[in-house]
């Protein structure tokens, strides 16, 4: 579909859920992929599941809300794979849910530590190195909960309102350098995130939240990786700035 040959592309949260299904489709278009991810195990098995299908991979194990980790993965991904075409900064967690009033400093600061401030890091660390081999594509991983809002996820929100907004910024700042930065908002998407959140295994739940969207299901991962692949491939090459809502029409009721 896209020709991702001798290209170069870090999934952020690649070894389970959005980020496993972007990672692989990323392998099936040819590009050499870096896993990155806190949990090396599931890491591990994504990395298997593209060499074994004859593609390139690496694991590099990186807390995204760490710098130095952070620069590490870059770093690790030329030294491996000699270059950085593309990268979806995924990784994220869901939080805590409880009213303002309620919500625990740490949690709000932990949130918005992975969330946030991780993507922001990524953002950078790549941009620089984009800048180094001639230009790229980066798409962050916001949510419908960066266009909308939801009750008791506060940081949750915020943190993906914050997405958006750093991409919207970072796009003015190098799409004259050929690096398109675009960010990704996906509604409920079945993944260990949503079964983490006890969403999957309770029936009335997932009704109640299936029903939130007007296509009448939830969405899977590889809907998402392939807007993601989308808007890295040069068929997006006049793309950047966008927030693109992969929702099932759930915010435009
Ligand atoms: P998931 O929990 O299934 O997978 C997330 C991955 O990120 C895991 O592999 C986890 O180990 C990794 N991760 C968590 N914290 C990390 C850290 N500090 N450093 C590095 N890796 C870390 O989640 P998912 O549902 O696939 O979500 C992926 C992204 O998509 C998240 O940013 C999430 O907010 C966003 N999203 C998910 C949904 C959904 O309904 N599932 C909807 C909208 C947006």
């Amino acid at each position: 579909m896209y020709d991702m040959q001798n290209k170069v592309a870090i999934v952020t949260g690649g070894s389970l859920g959005i980020g496993q299904a972007t990672a692989l489709a990323f392998a099936r278009e040819g590009a050499a992929v870096v896993v990155a991810d806190v949990d090396q195990e599931n890491g591990q098995n994504t990395v298997e599941q593209i060499t074994g299908d004859g593609g390139q991979a690496h694991f590099v194990r990186v807390d995204v809300s760490k710098a130095d980790q952070v620069q590490q993965m870059v770093r690790e991904t030329v030294d491996v794979f000699g270059r950085l075409d593309y990268a979806c900064n995924n990784a994220g967690i869901g939080g805590k849910t409880a009213p303002i009033g309620e919500y625990p400093e740490e949690d709000w600061q932990r949130v918005i530590n992975i969330n946030l401030t991780g993507v922001w890091l990524g953002t950078k660390y790549e941009i620089q190195q984009m800048l180094h081999n001639g230009g790229g594509a980066i798409v962050n991983m916001a949510s419908i909960l960066g266009e909308v809002g939801i009750a008791n996820s506060s940081a949750y929100v915020a943190a993906k309102h914050g997405v958006i907004g750093l991409t919207r910024a970072a796009a003015l700042e190098y799409s004259d350098q050929g690096i398109r930065i675009n960010a990704v908002c996906p509604a409920f998407i079945i993944t260990p995130m949503l079964e983490a959140a006890g969403i999957l295994n309770n029936p009335d739940l997932r009704t109640e939240i299936t029903n939130r969207h007007p296509i009448g299901r939830l969405g899977q991962p590889d809907e998402v990786a392939e807007t993601v692949l989308w808007l890295c491939s040069d068929a997006a090459s006049f793309v950047t700035g966008h927030a693109m809502l992969v929702d099932g029409a759930y915010t435009v009721q």
